[in-house]
């Protein structure tokens, strides 16, 4: 099912940016999952329609084939084998990689698809946003078809060779012919008795019965990027399925999705919260304990701080880049006392007939 991402944000298709991220910043307020009558299915939808329309590459490509699908660089991106990934050292641009990575899905590699290349493999793995702030290896289970280690692939039995296909001579596909009321049709399949290749093995290997590939459960360390974006996808070359009979593999695409915070909103690489502020203090003035993604800072509220006033902890959002981190912005709303001692009354009165 294809989600038209303007009617989840509830905005028209020529909206500007600033609406855009006004309307993602209301939506995403309303049905945070935390508050009451929030939704956490429309919650990532919401995150997932103003990841592509709040950037305006993205969206222009969304407006161009009315798709999300099919990001990035035509076939997906060249191989990016993290087994030799030295996650302890990062010092490449995460713009790059997020434009390269990130952001799209169902990125098969189209016309790449043969009859004994193995399948594609797609997971999602849920991390939190913590874990996104700092990165992380996830170790991950994966039940899949791996290379047979009897025959090395090969799908014969050690010891016996192979021998030419007699359904197709060799050929490896079969001409088919149909005749229909609108003329005579021919069609080339790919011959289902030895998958293309025009020959198997005199004796099928014992391990695998001549697949060349048998399931198991492989362990993956999968490094996660600081600063990672829900929906963002990593896609691993040769990861996915073992090719049959020694066949290229398919590719691993992971998607990330990231938990909705109870403290923080995300919008991009800043973050939003909220905090409640006794009156006193936002009459008079003083400081407050504000939790962010990384520690606890003080923030200093100036005297006549109203409801609503935001204020900014520069660089203490997300990364986004190796050393850069985006902003987060604090919303104030005034707390006022439930219960009151008779003096507290009495001066708030003597004040309450100054005002
Ligand atoms: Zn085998
Ligand atoms: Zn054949």
């Amino acid at each position: 099912m294809k989600h038209d991402y303007y009617d989840i944000l509830g905005v028209p298709r020529n909206a500007s940016q600033d609406e855009v991220k006004r309307a993602y910043r209301e939506k995403a307020h309303k049905f945070h999952p935390d508050k009451t009558g929030g939704d956490e299915a429309k919650f990532k939808e919401i995150n997932e329609a103003y990841q592509i329309l709040g950037n305006p590459e993205k969206r222009a490509q969304y407006d161009r084939f009315g798709t999300a699908e099919n990001f990035g660089s035509p076939g997906g991106p060249a191989g990016f084998d993290f087994s030799n990934f030295d996650f302890g050292n990062v010092n490449f641009d995460l713009g790059d990689i997020f434009n390269d990575f990130f952001g799209g899905e169902n990125r098969r590699g189209s016309g790449r698809a043969s009859a004994q290349r193995g399948r594609d493999i797609g997971v999602t793995i849920e991390i939190s946003l913590e874990d996104a702030f700092r990165g992380l290896v996830k170790e991950i289970e994966l039940k899949k078809l791996v290379r047979c280690m009897r025959c090395k692939g090969d799908g014969a039995e050690p010891g016996t060779g192979k021998i030419n296909c007699k359904s197709c001579d060799g050929a490896g596909e079969l001409k088919k012919t149909q005749r229909t009321f609108f003329g005579v049709f021919s069609q080339t399949a790919i011959c289902p008795v030895c998958h293309g290749e025009g020959q198997y093995p005199e004796q099928s290997c014992k391990d695998c019965a001549g697949e060349g590939r048998v399931r198991k459960i492989e362990k993956i360390s999968l490094p996660i990027p600081a600063g990672i974006e829900s929906g963002g996808i990593l896609r691993i070359s040769g990861k996915g399925e073992e090719g049959l009979r020694g066949g290229p593999s398919g590719d691993l695409e992971i998607r990330v999705s990231i938990k909705p915070h109870t403290v923080f909103e995300r919008d991009g690489a800043d973050l939003y919260s909220e905090i409640g502020v006794p009156f006193t203090i936002a009459a008079l003035g003083g400081q407050v304990e504000v939790k962010t993604i990384d520690g606890r800072v003080d923030l200093k509220i100036p005297a006549g701080t109203e409801s609503g006033a935001m204020f900014k902890l520069a660089g203490k959002g997300m990364p986004y880049s190796a050393s850069r981190r985006g902003d987060h912005y604090v919303e104030i709303y005034i707390r006022t006392p439930k219960k009151l001692s008779g003096k507290a009354k009495k001066n708030l009165e003597d004040i309450a007939g100054e005002l």
